[in-house]
């Protein structure tokens, strides 16, 4: 179903470890329908944006905005319920459950439908076509009934992204969702964010600089958890700073 993209905006944000300040005043815009890139060398404070935007972590300060409402500090569930979902670049699938039941399960929690309707001929019925639907999405509809475990690494990945999608978010995050893959799943990847942006805003840690030049409308580079430059992809990769900055690394 149609879902109305969100704008996400950050201002000031901050979050320290014990004295070490890994985001460090970060501004961040990204307009509604939009994919959104943040690259930067490791250690940039990539993951730590990541984990405050979907309030795994608790901003130090500054503040977190969704269509201009402040959602600084919220818990995941209560970010995830505005529309954000994320997928991880760690797995973290079922290894016994199979492909459809994995959708499924994302399905009744986007629902909120308790565990006792789970694997109810109705909620079975009800989710079929939806959970078919999102499987040939990702390509993955040939392994449907197949348990996750005997996936290949790539399909893993492109089954944690059917996941994330099956929230319907209207933000999605992605942890470096090429990463490991091989060039035809990246393709494929590449292809799914393209198509999935249209009723959606996506926000993405990439380190894979083509896949950044194919997809993104505006790249944040981060360094040491500042934003060293911000723009358009041709922009931000010509810039001296930038180049320096990959160059250290
Ligand atoms: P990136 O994802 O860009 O590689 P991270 O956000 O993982 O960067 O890390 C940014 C910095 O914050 C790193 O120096 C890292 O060591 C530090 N850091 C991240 N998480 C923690 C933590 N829980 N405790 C202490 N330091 C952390």
């Amino acid at each position: 179903e149609a879902t109305q993209p969100a704008q996400l905006r950050t201002r000031g944000l901050l979050r320290e470890f014990s004295g070490f300040v890994a985001v460090n005043g970060v501004d961040l815009d990204v307009e509604a329908g939009t994919v959104h890139a943040l690259v930067g060398p490791n250690g940039a404070g990539k993951t730590t944006l990541f984990n405050l935007l979907t309030g795994f972590l608790k901003p130090t300060g500054g503040r977190i905005e969704l269509d201009g409402e402040d959602v600084t500090g919220l818990r995941p569930e209560r970010i995830a319920q505005r529309g954000v979902a994320r997928s991880f670049q760690i797995t973290s699938l079922f290894e016994e459950l199979t492909l459809v039941e994995h959708v499924e399960l994302a399905l009744q929690g986007r629902d909120g439908l308790g565990y006792r309707f789970w694997r109810s001929d109705k909620a079975l019925r009800r989710y079929r076509a939806e959970t078919d639907d999102l499987l040939e999405q990702v390509g993955l509809i040939e392994h449907a009934n197949k348990q996750a475990g005997s996936l290949a690494y790539g399909q893993k990945r492109a089954l944690e992204l059917a996941l994330a999608l099956a929230l319907s978010p209207r933000l999605l995050l992605l942890d470096e969702p090429t990463a490991g893959m091989g060039v035809e799943d990246v393709a494929r990847t590449v292809e799914l964010i393209r198509r999935v942006r249209a009723d959606r805003t996506v926000v993405l840690v990439e380190h894979n600089m083509k896949v950044v030049g194919d997809l993104t409308d505006r790249v944040t580079v981060l360094q040491f958890g500042k934003v060293l430059a911000e723009g358009p992809y041709e922009e931000v990769r010509n810039d001296p700073r930038v180049i320096t900055a990959y160059l250290g690394e």
